[in-house]
C-alpha cells in the first residue's frame, strides 16, 4: 500500500484516456483472481474491458489513503463506452462520486475465459477535482518579462524560509502609497520596496516582503518575497496557490489615481507568463486552495477579504486585465449560448435568474422516466487540448445531480454537477485532446431529484495547447 501515499495525490491531470492491459486470463469455475492496480492519475471513473468469454467481476476503488470504496458488479455498471471501442465487451464505468480515486481492486471469479482484459482509466471531468492543479510548464513557452532582482532594491535577507505552493491564481493589490505612483525614478522605485520590506518585516513582523511580485508606475516588476517561482507570499491573507501582484500606488479615494498604460502592460506580460507556465485559465473560476472555494483566477484582494485593495478604479480594470492576458497567450475561445442548443424532451425558456449567460438559458423538470437532453455540437476548429466549461444560474430548485456529458467518436463522459451552486461563471469539467474536424456533442440530462430542474445556459471551449 505504500504505492498510495503522499505522492498519489500529486499525480497529474490526464487529458486523455488510459489504458492499463492485465493480459489474458483463464479460471476454473470456482477458481478467483485478485489485482490490486494503481491508476496512471487521479480519477473518477474506471471501465472495465476485455476479449473472450463472460466473466464474472467485481470492481474496487481505492482512495488516497490506500482504503477500498464500495464495490461493483459488471451489472452495476453504467453503460457508456458505446460505438467502435474495438473491444469484445465493454462494462462501462464505475464512478467514484465522493472524491477521486487512485487505483483499483478487481476481483475476477470464474469460470472465465479471456484473451485480453483491461482497465480504461477516465480523464478528470469532473469539477471535484479542481483541486489538482494542471501540470506546470505545459504551455507555450511565454517568456516571463524582465524583472529587478532582490539584489538590484537591495532586499534584507528573509528571517524564515517559506514553503512552495502550485500557483492557480494571479492575486491583484495595490500598495495604497500615493507618493509611490509619483515616484521619478528607477532609484526611488527601488527604495520604495525596500521601504515595503521594512514595513512588512519590522513592523508588521513578517518573514519577508509579503508580495510575490511588485509593479511601478514605469511599468517595472520588482521581486517580492525570497525564494523565486511560487513561494508562498503574505498578501491577501490566504495565499497558499496565489501569486500576490501590487501595483505600486493608490487606486481609491482619496487619491484616485488610475493605473496607467506601463503599469497594467507590465502587470498583463506578468499574468500570460504565469498563466501560460502554470495552464491557469485567465477568464476562469476555479479551486483557490489558500481561500477553500471557487474564485477568479485573476482576481482582486476584495474578491476574497474585506478590503478596499486593490482599489475600485485598479479593481474595475481586472475584467479588460483577463481579456488582455488570454490574448497574449494566443488562447483560442469558442461560446456557444442558448440559441445554440438542440434539445430533445421538454425544455422551458427561461431569463429572470440573473446570474444566466447572455439573454436566457433553458431549463427542464428533472425526470427519472422522461429523458430530456439539450446539447450543442460544436465543430473543432484546430488540433489540441480543449478545456471545457459550462455556465448556468444558480437557484434552490435546481437539480443536486444534473447530469453533463460529452461525447465525441464512441466515448461518452460524464460529469454530475450541482446546479444550486457555483451559478454565474464558467466552470470547468475538464480537458480532451481533440483533433480539428471532430464533431463533438457537449450537453445536459434531466437528472436529478423529482421537483427540481436542470439548466443548460452556455458553453465555452477553450483551446489549452
Ligand atoms: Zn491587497
Ligand atoms: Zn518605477
Amino acid at each position: 500500500m505504500v504505492f498510495f501515499g503522499l505522492c498519489a495525490l500529486l499525480l497529474p491531470q490526464a487529458n486523455s484516456v488510459e489504458h492499463t492491459s492485465l493480459g489474458p486470463l483463464q479460471l476454473e469455475a470456482g477458481e478467483s483472481r485478485e489485482f490490486e492496480i494503481p491508476s496512471p492519475f487521479a480519477f473518477r471513473s474506471v471501465g472495465l474491458a476485455w476479449r473472450g468469454s463472460f466473466v464474472g467481476v467485481e470492481l474496487s476503488l481505492i482512495d488516497s489513503q490506500g482504503k477500498t470504496k464500495n464495490s461493483w458488479t459488471l451489472s452495476e455498471c453504467d453503460d457508456l463506452f458505446l460505438e467502435n471501442s474495438g473491444w469484445e465487451s465493454l462494462s462501462g464505468l464505475v464512478h467514484s462520486y465522493s472524491g477521486p480515486s487512485y487505483g483499483t481492486i478487481l476481483r475476477i471469479t470464474g469460470p472465465a475465459i479471456l484473451n485480453e482484459l483491461a482497465l480504461i482509466w477516465i480523464p478528470n471531468l469532473d469539477s471535484s477535482q479542481r483541486q489538482v492543479p494542471l501540470a506546470g510548464g505545459a504551455g507555450r513557452g511565454i517568456p516571463k518579462p524582465p524583472v529587478n532582482s532582490r539584489l538590484d532594491w537591495q532586499a534584507d535577507p528573509p528571517q524564515c524560509s517559506s514553503d512552495y505552493c502550485s500557483t492557480t491564481h494571479i492575486g491583484v493589490h495595490h500598495t495604497a502609497s500615493a507618493n509611490e505612483y509619483l515616484s521619478p525614478d528607477w532609484a526611488q522605485c527601488s527604495a520604495n520596496v525596500r521601504s515595503t520590506q521594512a514595513y512588512h518585516m519590522y513592523t508588521r513582523g513578517w518573514c519577508d516582503i509579503g508580495y510575490n511580485y511588485l509593479v511601478c508606475v514605469h511599468g517595472e516588476i520588482w521581486e517580492g518575497r525570497a525564494g523565486g517561482d511560487d513561494i508562498r507570499g503574505a498578501h491577501d491573507g490566504f495565499n497558499c496557490g496565489s501569486m500576490g501582484v501590487a501595483m505600486m500606488g493608490y487606486f481609491h479615494p482619496p487619491h484616485n489615481q488610475n493605473p496607467n498604460a506601463e503599469l497594467l502592460s507590465a502587470l498583463t506580460k506578468l499574468c500570460a507568463w504565469k498563466c501560460d507556465q502554470q495552464g491557469i485559465d485567465p477568464l476562469g473560476t476555479s479551486w483557490y486552495a489558500g481561500w477553500g472555494g471557487i474564485r477568479p483566477n485573476i482576481y482582486g484582494h476584495q474578491d476574497v477579504k474585506s478590503t478596499s485593495c486593490p482599489g475600485d478604479l485598479m479593481y474595475a480594470l481586472l475584467p479588460q486585465l483577463r481579456l488582455d492576458v488570454e490574448a497574449l497567450c494566443g488562447v483560442t475561445a469558442l461560446i456557444f449560448d442558448t440559441s445554440q442548443l438542440r434539445t430533445l424532451g421538454h425544455w422551458t425558456t427561461g431569463s429572470s435568474a440573473t446570474d444566466r449567460y447572455g439573454n436566457d438559458y433553458l431549463w427542464a423538470s428533472s425526470s427519472p422516466s422522461v429523458p430530456a437532453t439539450a446539447w450543442w455540437e460544436p465543430n473543432i476548429p484546430t488540433t489540441g487540448i480543449w478545456e471545457i466549461s459550462m455556465w448556468w444560474p444558480q437557484g434552490s430548485n435546481r437539480s443536486t445531480t444534473a447530469m453533463l456529458g460529452l461525447r465525441t467518436g464512441g466515448r461518452l463522459f460524464t460529469v454530475v454537477e450541482n446546479q444550486q451552486l457555483h451559478g454565474g461563471q464558467w466552470n470547468t469539467l475538464g480537458s480532451l485532446q481533440l483533433p480539428a474536424g471532430t464533431s463533438v456533442k457537449i450537453g445536459v440530462a434531466n437528472d436529478g431529484p423529482l421537483g427540481s430542474v436542470v439548466i443548460a445556459d452556455a458553453l465555452r471551449l477553450v483551446l489549452r495547447g
